[in-house]
């Protein structure tokens, strides 16, 4: 698949919703920190986001060590709901605050974003 696929196809971020109180995550949660509920549905919303703040990690998780130093933005990602994760930027470290970013995939875990 080319990168130049991405235009026709918007992405989708994968969020989930508390299913009784309708909280929106980002990341997966398991009890929801407004109601206590442990119910949550898909919510998939608009992938298109806007980087909030960004960070250079120098000592990584376990699962990512050896790949340091390197960026992950907190990115704002939604439409009118939104969720603010922390993602990596593919390709581009250099986004900065308000650039405006596109939902790649979630691997290992781990959201993904590239500028746009
Ligand atoms: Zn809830």
């Amino acid at each position: 698949m080319s990168e130049f696929d991405s235009d026709s196809e918007p992405s989708q971020f994968p969020a989930t919703r508390c299913a009784d109180c309708g909280a929106l995550y980002g990341h997966e949660a398991f009890v929801c920190r407004e109601c206590s509920s442990e119910e949550f549905e898909d919510a998939p919303l608009d992938g298109s986001g806007t980087v909030y703040a960004r960070t250079t990690i120098r000592v990584p998780g376990s699962d990512q060590q050896g790949e340091e130093p390197f960026e992950v933005a907190v990115v704002d990602v939604g439409g009118a709901e939104s969720v603010r994760v922390t993602a990596r930027i593919e390709d581009n470290p250099e986004v900065g605050p308000e650039d405006p970013v596109e939902f790649v995939e979630r691997r290992d875990g781990v959201f993904y974003f590239e500028a746009v």
